[in-house]
C-alpha cells in the first residue's frame, strides 16, 4: 500500500513495513525457478517419448505440462520485472526512461531501497 506522498502505509501489527511485499516477491521468484527447472526436462522427456508409438500419448501429455510450466515461468518472470518498489511505488528495476539496472538489481533504481530492506 502506497500513500499519495509515495510512502508505504502497509502495516500488519508489529510486522516491519515491507515484509509482506518482500515475501510475495520471494514467492514469485521461487515459483518461477521451480517452473523453469521442471519445464525443460518435461519438454525434453515429452519430445523423446513422441518417437515411440507406445509412449507417444504420455509423451504428448508430458509435453503439454512442460509447455504450460514454461508459460507459467515466463508470466512469473514478467511479473517480477514489473515489481513495484514498496517505498516509492515505481518500478523497482526500471527508471522513467525504461533504463534500469540488469535484473536482478539489488536496489530500487528510483529511490535506492535495497532489496529485502525494511523501511
Ligand atoms: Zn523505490
Amino acid at each position: 500500500m502506497v500513500a499519495a506522498d509515495g510512502r508505504s502505509t502497509w502495516s500488519l501489527g508489529s510486522m516491519p513495513a515491507y515484509s509482506e511485499t518482500w515475501r510475495r516477491f520471494r514467492l514469485g521468484t521461487r515459483l518461477g525457478v521451480v517452473a523453469a527447472l521442471l519445464a525443460l526436462p518435461l519438454i525434453v522427456l515429452g519430445a523423446l517419448a513422441l518417437d515411440s508409438p507406445q509412449w507417444a500419448p504420455i509423451g504428448m501429455l508430458v509435453l503439454v505440462v512442460g509447455g504450460a510450466l514454461s508459460i507459467v515461468w515466463v508470466a512469473l518472470y514478467w511479473r517480477q520485472l514489473a515489481f513495484r518498489c514498496p517505498r516509492c511505488g515505481q518500478y523497482f528495476f526500471y527508471g522513467k526512461l525504461i533504463v534500469g539496472k540488469p535484473f536482478p538489481a539489488r536496489s530500487c533504481v528510483n529511490c535506492g531501497l535495497r532489496l529485502f530492506d525494511e523501511a
